[in-house]
Parts: C-alpha cells; structure tokens; sequence
C-alpha cells in the first residue's frame, strides 16, 4: 500500500476548554487527515503564559480522546521549542530583515492597525532576542509584498501585506510571536496541509511569506467557516463559550458535522463516537464546506 504523505495538524493554545468552536476545527483537520490516508498531529501553542489556565492542556487532551479524535504519536509542545525560534530569528537578522521597534502602545493605537515603519533604522545584525531589551523584534517586508494563497475551500485569494506592514516576530515581552512559532513548527513537524478557522486568514500571508524568506516550502491551506454565537462574534473563551459538555461528545461530533455541510442518515444518531467517524471519513470532501468565514448553529443542514 502507498504510503500517504499527508500530515494534518490541529493546534490548540492553552487558554481554557475546548469549545463546540475548536472543536469544528479539530474536526475538519482530523477528517481531513484520515480521509487521506494522512497522519494528523497535536501541538499545544503554550507560549503565552499570562494567557494560560492551568490544567487547560491536559484538559484539551482529554476533550479530544472523549471525542474519538486520536493524533498520531507524541504531543509537541511549543515552549520546548524556544532554541528553534531563535535560530529562525538569528537566520533572518543575519539576512538584515529585521528590526528592533519601541514603539509604545499608544502609539500603535494611532496607527490604527497599519504600522509605518518608522523604526526600520534600529536594524537588529546580531543574535535578535536579547531578554535584557525590551523592544520588539518586526521583519521589513519588501514593496511590493503581494501574496496569493489557492485555499482548499475559500478559493484564490490575494493578500497586499504592506497594507498592515511589518509584523512583529519576537514580543516585546520576551517571547515569540504566533507567526513566527506557528509556521516554524508546521515546518518542522513536516505538516502538508493546514485545517483551520478563517480567523486565521490574516495571518496565513505572513507565515507563507516568512516561510519563503526561510526558504521553506509552504504547506497548503484551507480555511473553514468559524463556529459564530447569534450575534455574529466568533465562539471564544473572551464571549464565554461553554466547554464541551463531554456527556454529549457524539451529538457534539454530529453537531459539528451539520456545520461542516455534512448530515448522514437518520441511524447515524444512534451510532457510536467510532462509527460516526467512520462514516465522516468516508463521506468527507472539502469542497462541500461551505467557503464562507462563519457559520453558526441556525445554519445546520
Ligand atoms: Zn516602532
């Protein structure tokens, strides 16, 4: 039998409970996966300590057990990963890409979103994230820096990075930055396609592109719609999203389903965590997510 080379991946940070919300992504990327005969793996985003609960991974683990969702081999752990950040950020200050920014917050807050570059002078040549400093570490992005993305479910895209300018990679708190530790790790776990929710669509160009300054080939994409409360706002622990009941975990998997365009037959409510899987898995085609960026409860098929 041919061995597949699909390698899937969900990506929790540890900031509480999984909700019905990360469940749909979880979900999606576990279908995926096995529906390709691939590998899917877990990596916990534990690198933002003030945000995270205690307990909350270990809890994640349990959650997605409970649902029937086993990865493959073992649990990565980001802040195992610090070595491997630095490096990247060495590489890339070597390459003079990058630079030390002081900016305050209020005056990022005027900026509204965009940042100038107005610190591009303060070009970092050495060994970037010195914990002695307290400035955060941007990447110059070239000009023009468009990017296009082909999304397994939302289509061609085309993204202008200019237009928000030059993302930071090392916080000013000392720690990486979600762009740079998240593509950095889907390389490193060899990861070919990403499942994930369209609230992650901004943030998509800005990993292709530094994966391409690193010269690493960039994995293929596909954005879901996110799991939204009535009121349009994405289901989150900020808008007290209940956690998963776990007395419910096969509705909840059929639920999740329904959202994700798919209603199998009516005996399927009566099936097994295992055989609703299976009848996923068999089922399972990208293209008949809708390419929408939200989705919520009174949207069920
Ligand atoms: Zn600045």
């Amino acid at each position: 039998m041919a061995v597949s080379s699909y390698i899937g991946r969900f990506a929790p940070s540890p900031t509480g409970p999984l909700h019905k919300g990360s469940l749909l992504a979880a979900l999606a990327s576990f279908l995926d996966a096995r529906a390709n005969d691939g590998q899917w793996l877990l990596r916990i985003e534990d690198l933002d300590p003030p945000r995270e609960v205690p307990g909350a991974a270990d809890r994640i683990l349990r959650q997605l057990d409970q649902h029937g969702l086993h990865w493959d081999g073992p649990v990565l752990y980001q802040s195992s990963r610090l070595p491997a950040y630095q490096d990247a950020l060495q590489q890339l200050s070597h390459r003079g890409l990058l630079y030390a920014c002081d900016c305050n917050r209020t005056r990022l807050r005027t900026l509204g979103g965009c940042y100038d570059g107005s610190c591009r002078s303060n070009k970092i040549n050495t060994a970037a994230a010195n914990p002695s400093q307290s400035h955060a570490v941007r990447v110059q992005l070239p000009n023009p820096c468009s990017i296009s993305l082909d999304d397994l479910i939302q289509g061609s895209l085309q993204f202008d990075l200019n237009k928000s300018g030059d993302f930071i990679l090392w916080r000013r708190d000392q720690l990486p930055a979600y762009q740079l530790a998240c593509s950095l790790d889907d390389a490193y776990q060899g990861i070919s396609h990403v499942i994930r929710g369209s609230d992650l669509l901004d943030s998509t160009p800005r990993q292709m592109h530094l994966l391409q300054c690193l010269g690493i080939k960039i994995p293929q994409y596909a954005h879901i719609p996110v799991l939204s409360n009535a009121q349009g706002e994405k289901l989150s622990k900020q808008n007290h999203a209940p956690a998963l009941n776990l007395h419910k975990a096969q509705a909840n998997l059929l639920d999740c389903l329904e959202l994700l365009g798919f209603s199998g037959p009516p005996e399927l409510s009566k099936a097994s965590i295992p055989q609703v899987l299976t009848w996923a898995i068999e089922h399972w085609q990208l293209n008949k997510i809708p390419p929408r960026d939200r989705v919520t409860e009174s949207d069920k098929a």
